[in-house]
C-alpha cells in the first residue's frame, strides 16, 4: 500500500504552488483537476456517455466537449448537472486511483480544490490544507487568472468555509507571506510525509 497525501485549498490558497515545490522534491502529485479534463477528452468513454445522454448539442463541430455549453446548460439545471455528474464523477475517481497507484516516488499527493467536498478525502491517509484569507485568496487568484472578483467571491462562497477545512485537516499551512516562506514551511512536513511513508509501507 501506499501512503497518499490529500492536498486542498481554496481558490488561489496556493495549492499549485505547494504542488510544484513537492514536485521538485520528486513527489508525484495526480491532479483532480486535471483528470477531471481528461476523461471528457476525446474518445474517452466518459464523453461518448456525455453525448449519448444530452445530445448533439453538447459537442463541438470537431467532436470535442462544447464546456461552455454543458456549462451553462447545468448552471441553469440542477437535474442535469446531477445526471452529469452522475458520468463524470466515477470516471474521474477510477482514474485518479489508478494514477495514484501507478505513481513512483516515496509517497503520492492528491491535490483536490474539492477534497473535502467530495469523498476524494478517503483515498488520502493524510490531509494538508494549505491555507490563505480570503483577501490575499481573491487578490493572488485574480492576478492569474485576470477573473473579476465577483467571479472569484462566487467560487470561495461555493468552496467550503476555510475554517471548515482547517478543522478537518491533518496539517495546516498558512500561506500568508512570500514563496519562499511557504517553501520552508512545506519542507518540514516533507520530511514528516517521508518518513510516514516509510512506516506505511513497512
Ligand atoms: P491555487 O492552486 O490554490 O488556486 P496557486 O498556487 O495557483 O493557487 O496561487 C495563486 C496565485 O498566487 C499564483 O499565481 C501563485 O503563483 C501566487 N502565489 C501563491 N502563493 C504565493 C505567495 N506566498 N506569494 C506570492 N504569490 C503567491
Amino acid at each position: 500500500m501506499r501512503f497518499i497525501l490529500g492536498l486542498t485549498g481554496g481558490i488561489g490558497s496556493g495549492k499549485s504552488a505547494a504542488s510544484q515545490w513537492f514536485e521538485s522534491q520528486n513527489i508525484v502529485v495526480v491532479d483532480a483537476d486535471i483528470v477531471a479534463r481528461e476523461i471528457v477528452e476525446l474518445g474517452q468513454p466518459a464523453l461518448a456517455q456525455i453525448h449519448q445522454t444530452f445530445g448533439d448539442w453538447v459537442l463541438l463541430e470537431n467532436g470535442e466537449l462544447n464546456r461552455r455549453a454543458l456549462r451553462e446548460h447545468i448552471f441553469q439545471n440542477p437535474t442535469a448537472r446531477k445526471t452529469l455528474e452522475n458520468i463524470t464523477h466515477p470516471a474521474i475517481r477510477a482514474s485518479i486511483i489508478q494514477q495514484l497507484q501507478n505513481a513512483q516516488s516515496a509517497y503520492v499527493i492528491l491535490v483536490s480544490p474539492l477534497l473535502f467536498e467530495t469523498n476524494q478525502y478517503q483515498l488520502a491517509q493524510h490531509t494538508l490544507l494549505i491555507d490563505a484569507s480570503e483577501e490575499l485568496q481573491i487578490q493572488r487568484a485574480s492576478q492569474r487568472d485576470e477573473q473579476n472578483i465577483e467571479q472569484i467571491e462566487k467560487i470561495i462562497s461555493a468552496q467550503m468555509p476555510r475554517q471548515e477545512k482547517q478543522k478537518l485537516a491533518n496539517d495546516v499551512v498558512l500561506n500568508d507571506g512570500q514563496l519562499e516562506h511557504l517553501y520552508e514551511k512545506l519542507q518540514p512536513l516533507h520530511e514528516k510525509y517521508l518518513a510516514m511513508a516509510q512506516q506505511y509501507s513497512s
